[in-house]
């Protein structure tokens, strides 16, 4: 890949952290568009000797690192077992002990759902000195671009991060579903569309409205973004029947019914809102602004 210098952009002014060889920085990239990367992360870009990234992180967020980086592919897609972690893992030793600038991007935020805590705690254990730089994670700015708030004071006060797969790939049996469908009404999920029907069928088995609405955001926050607006009984069925792909991430809850109003990316399309009260409050929010 080349690196087009003339788009390197350009920091502010400012006391930005310095990269000392044979440091690892954690970086998170964000869910998709570039400009979600934060400043903290294009001053990592643009020290970096070396960048190992995922498949998740947008490669024209490559093209701002220091010309004569190299850069090394470390992709797996989420769900499947991952013997190479480990590999991964001994790589950033490996290049950091050669006294390499070694920046670790990831997708979304390295901490959430990203094996960054355990690639981290590797690195400490080898006695190499880190730098996290959190990115802005899918399950929350996928689904605004989406038009769908994680929260909202008249749907929930909790909301609960849980992922479709675990280790094995299957669908993680350490999740208690019965308390979240009890506690949580806002659930969104990570690596979900290959266990969908199971995750769907566990919510509804322990007390979840079969008609509850359910948005399935899929690569958000690229220009190939698409949301399916189903139920949690449609759900499965909607997925293959619209052929929906991972990367996804599904949102169980109320809030998806505010994309009827928040679809911001439709309406500077030139599209009207086709709600405006989703929720059916009755309140004027134009009034009720405390
Ligand atoms: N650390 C990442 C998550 C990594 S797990 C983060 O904080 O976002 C990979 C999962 O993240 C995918 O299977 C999908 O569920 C979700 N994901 C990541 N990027 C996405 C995108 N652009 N659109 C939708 N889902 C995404």
């Amino acid at each position: 890949m080349t690196t087009n210098v003339a788009h390197i952009p350009k920091l502010p002014e400012g006391d930005w952290p310095v990269f000392s060889p044979g440091l690892v920085w954690l970086v998170g990239a964000g869910p998709g568009d570039p400009g979600l990367m934060t400043l903290h992360g294009l001053n990592a870009l643009q020290q970096a000797d070396v960048i190992v990234y995922d498949a998740l992180v947008d490669e024209r967020i490559l093209d701002w690192r220091k010309p004569d980086s190299k850069i090394e592919y470390a992709g797996k897609r989420g769900g499947k077992p991952s013997p190479k972690q480990r590999n991964i893992s001994l790589r950033l030793i490996e290049l950091a002990r050669a006294g390499k600038r070694v920046l670790r991007l990831k997708g979304g935020d390295p901490f959430v759902f990203g094996r960054g805590g355990e690639e981290a705690q590797t690195l400490v254990q080898a006695g190499i000195a880190i730098r996290i730089t959190p990115g802005i994670s899918a399950g929350i700015g996928g689904l605004a671009y989406a038009g769908i708030p994680a929260t909202h004071r008249d749907v929930n006060q909790a909301v609960t991060f849980l992922t479709g797969h675990d280790q094995t790939g299957l669908t993680p049996s350490a999740i208690d579903w019965a308390a979240i469908a009890k506690g949580s009404p806002v659930i969104v999920m990570y690596m979900a569309i290959k266990h969908i029907g199971q995750i769907c069928g566990n919510l509804i088995e322990a007390g979840r409205d079969p008609s509850e609405p359910v948005a399935v955001v899929s690569n958000a926050t690229l220009p190939t973004m698409n949301v399916l607006e189903t139920s949690l009984s449609a759900a499965p069925a909607d997925i293959v029947e619209h052929g929906v792909e991972p990367p996804a991430i599904v949102c169980v809850g109320r809030v998806a019914l505010l994309r009827q109003t928040l679809d911001w990316a439709a309406q500077l399309a030139g599209h009207q809102p086709r709600s405006l009260d989703p929720l059916a409050t009755g309140r004027n929010l134009l009034e009720d602004a405390s």
